[in-house]
């Protein structure tokens, strides 16, 4: 075992409140595309089309089979051991604990995660939002499939010259289109409605989209935890840089009030992997793999 995994677990043991921040690293092993990157969603699709408020303005069936291909695709997917590694962690009695994490695909719900301490920035392709402007409606961790009858194989991406093809995750190797191909043209009575406004007002993917702000509510859930009570002992960085706000700002922040910070990553600065940063340690690799191992002394086997 190395030194730096040894000092690292002696530190956890003795951890009584931890923040974990994750990114799509961590799912990747369950065999979902990042977002930047060589395989990234965002290169082979054209976000402005898909991925923004006018979007679903000018096209919601469009919008709405683009996320129900994403949500198909996340469905089929499985939680891997380190969504299970943190979902133990945040069962844990006598440690104050959250997951913050950038991700939307729903495997740390699907994980059994101890729902209030999972706070999901951007949303998950599984909230569905009312668009209504006084309406507050949402429906939490609806895993349904498909959610309306006309939404059934919308799953697929329809290829003009391959006929219909079902996507698993991004594959370079083929010649995507830059366009997302909807299956076919959906009036807005054959999409998600909302329960509450009762005249048709849609509801939309609970996602941020594309030149949104992040939630208020879970912001703030999160400066509170960091600035309130006891210091945080303890931040996990999982499969994420850490390098874009609010995520750097919480690293910094831990740091500053004398937390200790462990990277899980498949990407890490080589001065941090030599142990040459002050309370930082660096574990490069799967997350799926690094996390049950690291965490074993205070979750046990997962
Ligand atoms: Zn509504």
């Amino acid at each position: 075992m190395s030194k730096q995994l040894l000092e690292f677990q002696e530190h956890l043991v003795k951890s009584k409140k931890i923040v974990a921040l994750v990114g799509a690293g961590l799912s990747v092993s369950s065999g979902l595309p990042t977002y930047q990157g060589s395989q990234g969603l965002w290169k082979n699709f054209n976000m402005i089309d898909l991925a923004t408020p006018d979007a679903f303005y000018i096209d919601p069936g469009l919008v709405w089979q683009f996320y129900s291909w994403r949500r198909y695709g996340a469905l089929k997917a499985k939680p891997n051991r380190g969504h299970y590694a943190l979902s133990k962690l945040s069962q844990l009695e006598g440690v104050e604990y959250i997951t913050i994490t950038q991700n939307v695909d729903g495997l740390s719900t699907r994980s059994n995660h101890k729902r209030e301490t999972l706070l999901e920035i951007h949303g998950s392709l599984f909230n569905l939002k009312c668009t209504g402007f006084i309406c507050n409606f949402i429906d939490y961790d609806n895993f349904k499939n498909p959610l309306t009858k006309a939404l059934q194989d919308t799953e697929y991406e329809y290829d003009k010259q391959n006929r219909k093809r079902p996507i698993d995750g991004i594959d370079e190797n083929v010649n995507v289109s830059p366009q997302f191909l909807p299956v076919k043209q959906l009036s807005e009575k054959e999409l998600p409605q909302c329960p509450v406004c009762d005249d048709g007002t849609l509801l939309r993917p609970g996602v941020v989209w594309f030149g949104e702000s992040l939630p208020l509510q879970l912001l703030t859930k999160i400066d509170n935890f960091i600035e309130s009570g006891n210091s945080v002992d303890l931040i996990l960085v999982i499969g994420t840089s850490g390098t874009v706000y609010p995520a750097n700002s919480y690293v910094d922040r831990i740091k500053l009030k004398g937390g200790k910070v462990a990277i899980f990553n498949t990407d890490i600065e080589d001065d941090i992997l030599q142990g040459k940063v002050a309370d930082t340690w660096g574990f490069k690799g799967d997350a799926a793999e690094l996390l049950p191992l690291a965490l074993k002394p205070l979750i046990g086997d997962v």
